[in-house]
């Protein structure tokens, strides 16, 4: 009798050091299972049991559900290093920034199937990356559920010109299998779009030949300095390489795939750079010209979105920056607009929700009150310290300064008090 590991979608990889198996799963992580039958001999993907056909069945039931429950409790991030938790039926998609859908009553449905970043921004909002210093756990969705709430939650709104927008707390595009995901979703927003943002190191000519085929409508790619050293300063990261960046954006002007240059000024610290990356962007759509239209707009969506860095509670601030306020980060890019004009080039950089064709759409009902006292059950450990992931009402809600360890608290039902229900995510502390 023998498993064929290569038949589960799931399992990218399969190595083995004499009886322990270190499989790769969704190729961005691995989990080790010891295998402890003697009578087991483990070859490239293929386990081969060698004893009694009726032990060999129990031996086979036994292995597997090894290795499902090790990639439910012991799975581990390829790129942050960190403890990785695999959300399957019975966790809800509401509730949580860091995995799952977003509803802000908008005709976007954001999709976070993953968290983890392979960058390191001095700037990150969410600490992301392999140094974060507060984050403790990824999250990572299983495909078939997230495509099946994503329906769910579509239907609820109405799956007319939808989008279905792939963003979180870390680079969407090292979900795998992303171009399935990708395809799924186009397949049920038939007249609406799918646009994913990224940081642009994972992308490869195949991956977005892929990607175009699947149906990606657009991408909204960070450049935040032309400068090499600038550049690799602001990622966190030695290896990062702006020339393939571009290289990447060049390609992605190329294709069906709308091209979104999304430059974050963090004043004081990339003031040029963040220039240079608009004149770069602008004279890149003078070279290539691309013709995909947004049918949510019937036009071709802007080929820039600046962004302005703001400080966060668990981001990251780089000591030299400057907190600016939106009325003066709008008129620094009214400035540059004026600047293109006086050149011939109409080049909007101030955009507003219509530009790219978002309209106010019904949102999914509230079902806790800020202030609202109630009952929880703790289903997992949470993203940061201190935090918890309990379960109630079809929403998952986040513990947060949990004065007990999550072991202790794992199994229990709380009573937690709700301090914040925006959009759905639901922050509450234990009372
Ligand atoms: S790419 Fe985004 S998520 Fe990743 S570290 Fe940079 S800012 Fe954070």
């Amino acid at each position: 009798m023998q498993i064929d590991l290569s038949k589960f979608k799931m399992i990218t990889n399969v190595e083995n050091i004499g009886n322990k198996l270190i499989l790769e799963i969704n190729k961005n992580y691995c989990t080790e299972v010891n295998i402890p039958y003697p009578e087991v001999e483990i070859e490239g993907s293929i386990i081969k049991i060698n004893t009694h056909p009726k032990r060999a069945e129990n031996l086979k039931m036994g292995i597997l559900n090894l290795i499902s429950y090790n990639i439910a409790t012991n799975l581990k991030s390829k790129i942050t290093k960190r403890r990785t938790i695999y959300i399957s039926q019975n966790i809800p998609l509401i509730g949580h920034t860091a995995f799952g859908l977003i509803d802000r009553g908008r005709n976007i449905i954001q999709v976070r199937g993953h968290c983890g970043c392979n960058l390191n921004c001095i700037f990150c909002s969410v600490d992301e990356g392999e140094f974060s210093k507060t984050r403790k756990n990824d999250f990572y969705v299983d495909l078939d559920y997230l495509v099946e709430e994503y329906k769910k939650l579509a239907e609820f709104k109405g799956i007319k010109k939808l989008e279905a927008h792939l963003d979180g707390q870390g680079e969407p595009s090292l979900y795998y299998p992303l171009v399935d995901l990708v395809q799924e979703l186009k397949e049920i927003n038939k007249d609406g779009i799918i646009t994913m943002q990224s940081n642009g190191v994972p992308l490869s000519y195949k991956l977005i030949d892929e990607l175009e085929e699947a149906g990606l409508h657009r991408i909204n790619l960070s450049i935040n300095a032309i400068d090499e050293k600038m550049a690799k300063m602001l990622a966190g990261k030695r290896d990062y390489k702006i020339e393939k960046i571009l290289d990447i954006a060049e390609y992605i002007k190329n294709s069906k795939i709308h091209l979104l240059v999304a430059p974050i000024l963090l004043p004081n610290v990339n003031d040029e750079e963040f220039k240079k990356v608009i004149d770069y962007t602008i004279n890149l759509d003078l070279r290539i010209k691309q013709n995909v239209i947004n049918p949510l707009t019937n036009k071709k969506d802007p080929i820039l979105g600046c962004q302005l860095c703001e400080v966060y509670q668990l981001g990251r601030k780089p000591k030299k920056m400057k907190v600016w306020n939106y009325k003066k980060f709008y008129s620094l890019l009214k400035s540059y607009e004026e600047e293109y004009k006086k050149k011939g080039i109409n080049v909007k950089l101030i955009l507003k929700p219509e530009d790219f064709g978002t309209h106010r759409r019904k949102k999914l009902p509230y079902v806790f009150k800020v202030g609202e006292k109630t009952l929880v059950d703790v289903v997992l450990d949470g993203r940061v310290k201190g935090e918890v992931i309990g379960v109630a009402k079809d929403r998952v809600i986040q513990i947060i300064n949990c004065k007990e360890s999550e072991e202790k608290l794992l199994g229990r039902k709380v009573k937690v008090k709700i301090l914040r229900n925006k959009d759905n995510i639901y922050v509450a502390e234990m009372i």
